[in-house]
């Protein structure tokens, strides 16, 4: 399992998100903002999954992945 913080997406708390999968991680994060951050979920569904932000964003998020270690 690995865990990130909200900010470490791109959010506004340091709030720590984990996941097993970066699908996993993901969902939780939207979760999370669904739950902590509505403005910021309703943005992140309003932008279709192939904006050049999008794209970026996992592009990121993924460099990210790879580069947090494995925890319990
Ligand atoms: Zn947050």
């Amino acid at each position: 399992m690995k865990t990130m913080t909200c900010a470490q997406m791109g959010g506004p708390c340091e709030e720590k998100l984990s996941g097993n999968t970066p699908e996993e991680l993901m969902g939780n994060a939207m979760h999370h903002l669904e739950a902590a951050h509505p403005q910021m979920a309703a943005d992140v569904k309003a932008t279709p999954a192939d904006a050049p932000m999008m794209v970026e964003w996992n592009k990121k998020f993924m460099e990210d992945w790879g580069n947090t270690p494995d925890s319990e």
